[in-house]
């Protein structure tokens, strides 16, 4: 991996290039934690054998140049040295496959910081709270993957905008000022299965927490309205947090949500 550092000169505020120092860089988060580039590498180049493995078998699954980029994914990284030492990542040679661990776990890292700035400017001015919600079905085979996904996205769709549902989820709707969703899959290698969750944030009118008059939806109120909307013969496992101020002190819910 080649690093390179842009130095801010403080008298002048042009850039000091400095390449190739040899240094081994930890990158730390916010609160002190060791970021998992390294990890994220690593499964970056599994994908790449794997891709290179379907390959010999149909070339159409990913084209030469795709390949090569996925190769070449995070091989420079160049960062903006501070006046006070501290640096930060300025430019770097990203694949932005999809696939990708390393490019997927950055996306991530820059949605967390979008979404947390919007979030607090919305709190700030308390005219809407978040609830932090996390919905699951059992874990399925491969073969039942796309199908379960559909079934989540429907289910998902009647709990925000189908106007004949429960009432417990209409008073939901009825507070209900925006939110942002995400699938994410994760893979069980000893199962051999597939566990798709849905997370999500929704934006609620201040009145939604103001007890049952307001709608307010208790964990086993949203165990029953997930159970119902996807047709299930089984309890779900939900997990739901509503954030109560703006420094991200959440109140959670007491259901653990596995793997
Ligand atoms: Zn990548």
């Amino acid at each position: 991996m080649r690093m390179t550092i842009l130095q801010e000169n403080e008298q002048d505020c042009k850039l000091e290039i400095i390449e190739g120092t040899g240094e081994v860089l930890e990158d730390l988060s916010g609160t002190g934690r060791k970021r998992p580039w390294s990890e994220r590498k690593s499964e970056s180049v599994e994908l790449l054998n794997l891709f290179e493995m379907a390959r010999k078998i149909d070339e159409s699954v990913i084209s030469q140049t795709r390949l090569q980029a996925l190769k070449d994914c995070g091989s420079w990284l160049t960062f903006a040295q501070q006046a006070d030492g501290t640096r930060r990542l300025a430019n770097a040679n990203f694949c932005r496959l999809r696939l990708c661990p390393l490019c997927g776990w950055r996306r991530s890292l820059k949605l967390f910081s979008q979404v947390s700035k919007i979030s607090e400017a919305i709190l700030a001015e308390k005219k809407a709270r978040f609830v932090f919600v996390t919905l699951t079905v059992e874990n399925v085979k491969g073969e039942e993957l796309r199908a379960t996904i559909k079934r989540m996205n429907e289910g998902f769709k009647c709990l925000v905008q189908d106007k004949k549902g429960m009432a417990a989820s209409a008073t939901f709707r009825a507070n209900l000022m925006g939110y942002m969703k995400a699938i994410e899959v994760t893979y069980n290698t000893k199962r051999n299965d597939f566990h798709p969750h849905i997370h999500c944030i929704f934006e609620l009118a201040p009145k939604y927490f103001r007890g049952k008059e307001g709608g307010y939806l208790t964990h086993e109120d949203w165990r029953v309205m997930w159970r119902s909307v996807m047709k299930l013969d089984y309890e779900p496992q939900v997990d739901v947090r509503a954030i109560k101020n703006h420094h991200g002190k959440s109140r959670g819910g007491s259901c653990k949500v596995s793997c």
